[in-house]
């Protein structure tokens, strides 16, 4: 089955969640508590996930990519604004920038798969706006060094947490180092409400207009119709009931399947030490999620000798996650300064996007392999591995199976 943590861990208390709502067939996220047969779903889902993560706010959206939108939106980024976003990520981060007429600009990872600190400061123009780093397969970039040259640079971070739902990072959860952070919910990640996502923030003028982004401008959790009092355009990305109920549901599993995780993942990588040839990606922090475990030979050789037996394929080749196979953005001019409203002296030239710009990514993930943990999602190079019910007996196995391909390949 594919799909991530939470789809593994379905059951009753979700289908308590959704029969509830069954009951009177109101499913629109607004109304007052017990009243027309309203739940509230969608409200407390936001209450209990605000204080879950430690966000003074959280707004329930229709997906992660809408909830970046939202994130860019409260911030006011847009035409000729330029972020900092890395080359390994979900397109989303990337097309989210683009749909809000601001201008991606890709930055290299490093060993930890997620964007290279010492990368950044290079790619720092005027028009840089905000630096989007992406929790990347549930391990937190590195925050201190990303936050410490937003401060000295004046930038906003927008935290991309879609596959690092939960994770912290010293001691924090991820999404409350930068002004807002991005979730989502959808089959593949941490938890799900089949789709759907959330932004969260302390900040309670950028809650405002992530919550006006996502209805129509209005002020958080109106009550009808509100005339008068909306102070921008927004897209209606709110969430429904239905999902509410099961995100709801989801959320309070959270912690549980966390913990699963990162014991199963444990038991996985410890089988798998002092193997010639074979190391881990870097983990910035062992508050990660533990949904996936990323091998990383020493060669591209042994890397593709490996893939061939085990059926699978390198990070690089697996798809969708990585820069070079975005055929959407790739040699295509998809932001030009044209837009820029004032004078851009360094790029004269549209920004232009083409394979192999960033070789250090490259070199990584024709390195790197994925081995499903909770995640199993082929689009991620993750098809094969353990989930997140299988025995200790399973994982075993596939460890040992590991060792044994990788023997055979020498
Ligand atoms: C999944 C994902 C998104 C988008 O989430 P959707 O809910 O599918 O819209 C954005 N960024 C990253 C890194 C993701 O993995």
């Amino acid at each position: 089955m594919a799909g991530g943590p939470g789809r593994y861990a379905w059951g009753e208390e979700e289908k308590a969640e959704l029969l509830d709502l069954m009951e009177t067939g109101n499913l629109f996220r607004y109304g007052e508590i017990g009243k027309d047969g309203f739940k509230g779903k969608v409200v407390t889902f936001e209450n209990e996930m605000a204080e879950r993560l430690g966000h003074k706010h959280v707004v329930a959206t229709s997906s992660g990519t809408s909830s970046l939108l939202c994130c860019l939106a409260a911030l006011g980024i847009g035409a000729g604004d330029e972020v900092i976003v890395p080359g390994y990520t979900f397109i989303a981060s990337i097309s989210s920038i683009v749909l809000s007429n601001a201008i991606p600009v890709l930055a290299e990872i490093d060993e930890s798969l997620t964007m290279d600190p010492t990368k950044i400061e290079a790619l720092i123009t005027p028009r840089t706006k905000a630096i989007m780093p992406v929790h990347m397969l549930g391990n937190p970039a590195n925050m201190d060094a990303i936050m410490e040259i937003a401060n000295k640079h004046n930038l906003f971070v927008i935290e991309d947490c879609c596959q690092a739902v939960g994770a912290s990072y010293k001691g924090k959860r991820v999404g409350t180092y930068g002004s807002l952070g991005a979730y989502s919910l959808n089959t593949f990640k941490t938890i799900t409400s089949g789709d759907g996502g959330f932004v969260g923030t302390s900040d309670d003028d950028l809650y405002e207009r992530a919550f006006g982004f996502h209805d129509q401008g209005h002020k958080p959790c109106r009550q009808g119709v509100e005339v008068g009092n909306r102070s921008m355009v927004g897209m209606n990305f709110r969430m429904n009931e239905l999902s509410g109920a099961v995100a709801l549901a989801q959320g309070r599993k959270l912690d549980t399947i966390l913990g699963m995780l990162r014991e199963k993942k444990a038991r996985l990588k410890s089988q798998l030490q002092g193997i010639e040839g074979l190391g881990f990606r870097k983990i910035n922090d062992e508050g990660e999620c533990g949904t996936l475990l990323t091998l990383l030979f020493d060669t591209k050789e042994l890397a593709d000798k490996f893939c061939e037996k085990a059926g699978t394929a390198p990070i690089a080749k697996s798809g969708w996650h990585v820069y070079n196979n975005m055929e959407q953005i790739l040699n295509r001019v998809t932001a030009s300064p044209a837009n820029c409203p004032y004078s851009c002296p360094k790029y004269e030239e549209p920004r232009k996007y083409y394979a192999h710009m960033l070789p250090q990514t490259d070199d990584i993930l024709d390195r790197a392999v994925n081995i499903s943990v909770g995640v199993v999602d082929k689009g991620l190079g993750a098809g094969t591995g353990i989930n997140l019910n299988s025995t200790n007996e399973e994982i075993d196995q596939v460890a040992a199976n590991i060792k044994a391909i990788i023997e055979s390949c020498r």
